[in-house]
């Protein structure tokens, strides 16, 4: 409405009172303007096209004064209208008010600078560089407000991509205005058609210049043999459709998928046969997940990657054994070399869960459930965590021989650490029974406790066995023992399911914690709870920087701290739990009743 005030206001039916030749320049500015929408110039990454028809505007404004660049605005909306009649509407009478608003405050700064219409004066640098800034600046906080009014965009982030991606082309049309100025003047129509000449061969050549990075960037993000999209593209998709899960809470799976015996393939008819198969592959599962939102890439090898937005683990189990089916059935050369006596692959099935923080977590969960597909005798499905417990349960004892020996090194080192996580162990032992976990997660959650000190081993001796306070640098050496920790695991395939709990079991309920500071939920349930357990056994023994508390005083600690830096919830579990070990009388119905709870989600 404001747009149409101004133009009222300051037009004042202007296009009534013009002479012929007033009217010859009008009809030539419009015909510019129209013509400069028409050839745009393309900007990556997204190819939006720039016109340079604000340049127009603000030579009129410069030249001919406001109400003459308002009825350019209106005779050019009025072309572009008829030009463009399966544009929406009410687009095109928005877009006539933004530019309204625009001419005339620009108009209006350049008056208030003491700008004069006519050919460019150099002494009136300032008021041409005013009113263009204040076109500039309102251009893009209005298309910004629409973007945010419209379509819901958040108003920084928009604002922050268009000047990323547009500021410098901006400039130049700002600075083209005071051009076609100066060749207006001086040259009139002929200056005027130099400027449009140029204009449109620049279009041409940035078309061309797009066109190329378009292939250029196609190329970077595809696999050349098999069409798929490669690696690196995957990591950047993967990264961005959990960003978009997380914000919208949709679902999401990633499915991994590995070709069965395939070196015998390439043993028996050579690796050219072999890359025959790998292709074969890759176009049937471009085929079916084509006009679905499913991205597949090669992973590497003879490996490929499917990311299943709004896919449920159940629905792109579903998928994939479709199309598991689908290469049994598919006749190919030499099948009969495989053992399963048919074109097969394994796959491992990972569903994204709010707290997965890193991209790398879920790949492993993939690529985990995969190894157990393999191991259960190829040509199947699986998904992560769906393990069999039995199987896990005779992991277990050797699991914990393994971290009992790497923590052998806490005796040398500190012994309070090597008897503090073997107590904590046995705390995570306690409480898994009572909360009924199923084998798998209490496998994580037993041996995350009994780890989670592990990269303390990194911090000098003289600090981890220091009598007298930590100095303040000190401390910001201890607290990197988690992120030590966290790499330490990753790098044994058997344990790097217990990053989580190395890394996090120093988050703090609300969010003051290290080394993120996530808050409540963000850290996963028995991450929480192994706070709880490391807290209550730092203040019921002795350590070099506390003073030992009894039971009944780590208790009242603990609740006085549940809310800030534990879940409260979580915290009257353990503490009923505590006192049933200290008063093993008393009832324990309350700890019952959270047992159908599930701790992980
Ligand atoms: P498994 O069922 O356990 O997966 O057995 P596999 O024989 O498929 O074993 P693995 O996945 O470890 O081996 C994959 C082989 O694929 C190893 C490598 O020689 C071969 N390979 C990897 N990339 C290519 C490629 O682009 N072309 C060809 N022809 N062979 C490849
Ligand atoms: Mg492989
Ligand atoms: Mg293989």
């Amino acid at each position: 409405m404001s747009g149409f005030g101004l133009f009222a206001i300051y037009n004042q039916a202007a296009f009534l009172q013009y002479a012929a030749s007033g009217w010859v320049w009008i009809c030539a500015m419009s015909a510019a303007v129209v013509i400069l929408t028409v050839f745009t110039f393309q900007l990556p990454p997204q190819g939006n096209g720039l016109s340079l028809d604000s340049s127009v505007y603000l030579a009129c404004i410069f030249l001919f004064g406001p109400s003459f660049s308002l009825t350019v605005l209106l005779l050019s909306s009025l072309i572009s209208f008829f030009l463009e009649r399966n544009k929406v509407w009410w687009k095109q009478l928005n877009n006539f008010a933004v530019y309204s608003i625009m001419i005339c405050t620009s108009s209006l700064t350049f008056a208030a600078f003491g700008g004069e219409e006519g050919p460019l004066l150099s002494y009136h640098l300032y008021a041409y560089t005013g009113s263009m800034a204040v076109y500039f600046i309102l251009n893009t906080l209005l298309i910004s407000l629409y973007y945010y009014v419209v379509f819901h965009e958040n108003l920084y982030e928009t604002l922050k991509g268009m000047l990323r991606d547009t500021l410098l082309a901006y400039l130049s049309t700002l600075v083209l205005s005071l051009v076609l100025t100066i060749l207006v003047s001086h040259n009139e129509f002929v200056g005027l058609a130099l400027f449009l000449c140029l204009s449109v061969l620049l279009s041409y050549s940035f078309k061309q210049l797009f066109a190329m990075y378009r292939s250029i960037e196609e190329r970077a993000n595809r696999d050349q043999r098999t069409g798929l999209f490669n690696h690196s593209y995957f990591e950047t998709a993967l990264e961005e459709a959990m960003r978009k899960s997380k914000a919208d809470g949709s679902a999401l799976s990633l499915a991994m998928i590995d070709i069965d015996d395939f070196k015998k393939y390439n043993d028996h008819f050579g690796h050219l046969k072999g890359d025959g198969l790998i292709v074969f592959l890759a176009e049937l599962l471009k085929k079916e997940s084509k006009g679905t939102e499913i991205i597949v890439s090669r992973y590497g090898g003879e490996e490929f990657t499917l990311l299943l937005p709004a896919h449920d683990t159940v629905q792109a189990k579903q998928f994939i054994e479709r199309l598991r089916r689908m290469l049994n059935q598919s006749p190919f050369e030499g099948v009969e070399i495989f053992p399963q006596g048919c074109l097969s692959f394994s796959a491992g099935i990972a569903g994204y869960k709010p707290d997965v923080h890193e991209k790398s977590e879920l790949v492993e969960h993939a690529d985990q459930a995969l190894y157990y597909a393999k191991k259960q005798g190829k040509n199947l499905v699986h998904i992560y965590g769906n393990q069999s417990p039995l199987e896990r349960e005779i992991d277990f004892s050797q699991d914990v021989r393994d971290i009992e020996q790497q923590l052998n090194l806490f005796m040398y080192k500190d012994l309070e650490t090597f008897k503090h996580s073997k107590r904590v162990f046995q705390y995570a032992l306690d409480i898994s029974r009572l909360l009924n976990l199923d084998n798998l997660t209490k496998r994580q959650f037993t041996l995350g406790a009994l780890i989670h000190d592990i990269g303390k081993l990194e911090i000098p001796w003289g600090i981890l066995n220091k009598k007298d306070k930590l100095t303040p640098e000190e401390w910001e050496m201890v607290k990197w023992h988690v992120t030590w920790g966290k790499k330490m695991a990753m790098t044994n395939e058997k344990f790097k399911d217990l990053a989580p709990y190395i890394e996090l079991h120093h988050e703090r309920y609300d969010g003051q914690g290290y080394p993120y500071g996530f808050k409540g939920e963000e850290i996963p349930r028995l991450c929480r709870m192994l706070t709880i357990i490391d807290s209550f056994d730092a203040m019921t023994t002795e350590r070099a920087y506390q003073p030992t508390k009894s039971i009944a005083e780590a208790i009242v600690e603990l609740r006085a701290c549940a809310g800030s830096q534990f879940d409260p919830q979580l915290t009257e579990f353990f503490i009923n739990y505590i006192e049933s070990r200290a008063f093993p009388s008393e009832d324990i119905t309350t700890q019952r009743s959270l047992q159908d709870t599930p701790l992980t989600h």
